[in-house]
């Protein structure tokens, strides 16, 4: 079975994926269906009526999905060659720039023991439910100690939760609506964790410029990654059911299988897409996908001085 890529940052070639993938014969009527229905006042069961699509007939197992990844590096590609894209957890795992970035500061973290390493000593993380195993113990700790400081536990919560309630997956943008994908955050300058590892350490040391050098490293480059995934290898569209319930769809979800759930998802976002409307622009990767280094297609860019 050929595959099937939707690749939401265009709008030609998400139109035309919908039509392959839902076997749309006349285009031009579908082009035109799409245009000029209301979409504010309809959703896709719509499209669905109008084309007769059984939703349970196509197969998801042939579509992918087209996702960038923006990553800063400068070891050459080195590890991204040796690895493929590596979720959160490999990344302090393996030998890679932010591993080696760390390591040269005193600083390491243990994954899966839930700690943070710093100078010999060890601070763990933790949930805002589980609170802070140090305070917790001893009340006394809060007084002129790293605990007294607020963004210490904060940061300790946000590390926590990335690794942790996350499982350290990979973000990614499967589109874009409100701005170009490196005005994201603080992506093109360094990874977001980061700035969470820098909080603690601020708070340890008292002074810490990690995202400073860092950014200083990369010399104002980075880099996006391109590459097609298949739509199981999803975190968020595979908990699609429950976005669709939280929109009060009344489904009837004991009756519906993945598949299907997959398929709403495609229509209602090559609709957004086609018609210049929101749409899904982020994506988690499950922590299980393995994404090569030759699957991967890297576009090197440099970001220019703000200040
Ligand atoms: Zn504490």
């Amino acid at each position: 079975m050929d595959r099937v890529v939707f690749n939401f940052f265009d709008k030609e070639s998400t139109f035309k994926a919908l039509c392959d993938h839902f076997n749309i014969i006349n285009r031009e009527q579908a082009l035109h269906f799409l245009t000029e229905t209301d979409w504010e006042s309809h959703d896709y069961v719509e499209f669905v009526k109008e084309f007769n699509i059984q939703l349970e007939d196509f197969e998801v197992s042939r579509v992918f999905i087209t996702c960038k990844h923006i990553t800063t590096f400068h070891d050459g590609g080195a590890a991204l060659k040796k690895y493929g894209l590596l979720n959160l957890k490999e990344v302090f795992e393996k030998d890679t720039p932010l591993k080696i970035f760390l390591a040269e500061r005193m600083i390491s973290i243990d994954v899966d023991n839930r700690k943070l390493i710093f100078d010999g000593q060890y601070y763990p993380l933790f949930s805002r439910e589980e609170k802070c195993p140090v305070c917790f113990d001893n009340n006394d700790a809060h007084g002129n100690s790293i605990h007294s400081i607020y963004e210490y536990h904060e940061a300790m919560i946000l590390l926590n939760n990335k690794l942790s309630y996350d499982k350290g997956e990979i973000e990614v943008f499967i589109g874009n609506y409100r701005g170009p994908i490196e005005e994201y955050s603080c992506v093109k300058k360094h990874s977001e964790i980061l700035n969470d590892i820098d909080h603690i350490i601020g708070a340890i040391s008292g002074t810490t410029r990690l995202s400073k050098e860092w950014e200083e490293l990369q010399r104002r480059t980075y880099y996006i990654l391109e590459f097609d995934l298949n739509i199981s290898s999803f975190e968020n569209v595979k908990n699609y059911k429950d976005q669709l319930i939280y929109l009060g769809y009344k489904i009837d979800f004991e009756k519906i299988s993945q598949g299907c759930l997959f398929n709403i998802f495609l229509i209602k976002n090559s609709i957004n897409v086609i018609t210049d409307r929101d749409r899904e622009e982020y994506g988690q990767i499950l922590p299980t996908v393995k994404i090569s280094y030759d699957d991967l297609h890297i576009t090197k860019r440099t970001w220019i001085n703000e200040e």
